[in-house]
């Protein structure tokens, strides 16, 4: 092989980068991390909760010594039209099972720890500065990025430049993913002592909440609301379609939409007397298995999200555990393709394969209609809440008049919206879960 400034070159210190400069780095090749934020995190947001199976493959002692917030053991999935809310609350000890376990995470401090133990592997980082290019040999084979005025070479360039795909579109050829395919999340962190947290969401000294929203959090739009537990604030949000927060296509603002979210008599109680210390905004991509593009190419393997790895089903949202996995078997691949001297397509294809032998693709492709039954199932957001709210007052309310059996206060209310319809609805999204 010619000679080159580093054997692998990884853009972006995300958790997929990261884990991926520590892998090659743990297997004794030299990798240089060029990270655009002034240090790794600093431009990075999740919701978030991190499900820990992958991190722990990568890192057995992470409970030990990540930057981690809650163990999550407390879930919520809660319906609500502007007034009211209807939640499932479970909580259960096979949720803190190693393996199954999942902790919330703030990125900063948690992606300079994945740096961290990158650079103690020995990757070599530059923090504050953006690669604008990807460079090629005469074959088109990727050869190493160009970064500001810097051109610097590479056997293999590892690409988890995140969501925003620009450096994937212009120089791999990569589509630009459809705005069907993207949303926007917005996100606060709000300060409170952690014993009020523990008390506000009846929690054990330590162990977390996580909760998501679905209805008047987006004003009845595609999308939700999240809340998570940190140690002593919590990480509170919504993500809604990039085709409801583009400009003129609501009357509300994405930014209207999560203060209104806030004053929610369902979230303002928990959330009282909180300060505000942290507001940001990313997108994130939706479109699940139908926007995985080509992630492998001569010289290039593309992970995390730059490679669409995500997934938001309603009641599980996870990016991150594909990230770290991904970026693993992209580490793996660039090293098998180094010692077997070959990094073309063909010597990197073992990442492919990886993949798809793994939960990453499988998962993906087992819940591929899901983003298409959400898109076009508006009732979910907008009727199915109040619905709710009339099912559930019908049950609760005792005002002293002579009570009707609970069905015939029940039917009507769910016969006004069509019980085939309602039933066919259920049906298709039952089965695309
Ligand atoms: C609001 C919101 C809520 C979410 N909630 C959850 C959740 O609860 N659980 C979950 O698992 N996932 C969640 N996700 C998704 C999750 O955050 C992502 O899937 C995950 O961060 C992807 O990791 P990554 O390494 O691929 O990309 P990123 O974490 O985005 O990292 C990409 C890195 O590349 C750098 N970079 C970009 N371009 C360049 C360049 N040209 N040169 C150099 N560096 C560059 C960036 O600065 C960044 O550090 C959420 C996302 C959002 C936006």
């Amino acid at each position: 092989m010619s000679e080159t400034d580093f054997d692998i070159i990884v853009v972006g210190s995300g958790c997929a980068g990261a884990v991926a400069a520590y892998t090659a780095a743990s297997a004794g090749k030299s990798v240089l991390v060029v990270e655009r934020g002034v240090f790794a995190g600093a431009k990075n947001i999740t919701g978030g909760r991190i499900y820990s199976h992958s991190l722990k493959k990568v890192f057995p002692d992470f409970e030990r010594e990540a930057p981690l917030e809650r163990r999550i053991t407390h879930e919520r999935m809660a319906f609500m039209d502007p007034a009211s809310q209807l939640a499932v609350d479970f909580t259960s000890p096979e949720l803190a099972e190693e393996g199954r376990d999942s902790y919330s995470v703030l990125r900063a401090p948690f992606d300079q720890w994945l740096a961290e133990k990158a650079e103690e592997a020995g990757a070599e980082y530059i923090c504050g500065i953006a690669v604008e290019e990807l460079l090629k040999d005469e074959g088109g084979k990727v050869c190493g990025v160009r970064a500001g005025e810097d051109e610097i070479t590479a056997q293999v360039v590892v690409l988890a430049e995140g969501c925003n795909t620009v450096l994937a579109e212009r120089c791999l050829g990569n589509p630009r993913p459809k705005p069907s395919q993207m949303a926007v999340g917005v996100k606060q962190v709000l300060e409170l002592p952690s014993g009020v947290i523990e008390d506000r969401f009846l929690l054990p000294e330590g162990e977390g909440a996580a909760m998501l929203f679905v209805g008047d959090c987006t004003h009845g739009n595609v999308g939700g609301g999240f809340l998570y537990t940190n140690k002593d604030s919590v990480s509170l949000g919504l993500v809604a379609t990039i085709s409801t927060a583009a400009d003129g296509a609501n009357e509300v603002p994405v930014y209207q939409m999560l203060e209104d979210f806030k004053n929610h008599p369902a979230v303002a109680p928990v959330i009282k007397g909180a300060k505000l210390v942290e507001h940001s905004g990313h997108m994130v991509p939706e479109g699940g298995y139908d926007m995985v593009p080509r992630y492998v190419f001569d010289g290039c393997l593309v992970a995390g999200e730059s490679a669409g790895l995500c997934m938001n089903m309603g009641y599980q949202v996870r990016g991150m555990d594909f990230a770290v996995a991904s970026g693993q078997m992209a580490g793996q691949a660039a090293v098998k393709a180094l010692d077997a001297g070959d990094t073309s397509a063909a010597g990197l294809a073992s990442y492919k394969q990886a993949m798809e032998d793994s939960f990453v693709i499988k998962d993906l492709a087992t819940f591929r209609k899901w983003p298409h039954t959400m898109e076009g199932w508006s009732s979910m957001f907008t009727d199915y809440p109040v619905m709710a709210r009339e099912v559930f007052n019908a049950m609760f309310s005792v005002d002293g008049e002579p009570q009707r059996p609970l069905m015939k206060r029940m039917m009507p209310i769910v016969k006004k919206r069509g019980l085939l319809r309602l039933a066919g609805e259920v049906r298709k999204a039952v089965r695309s879960l």
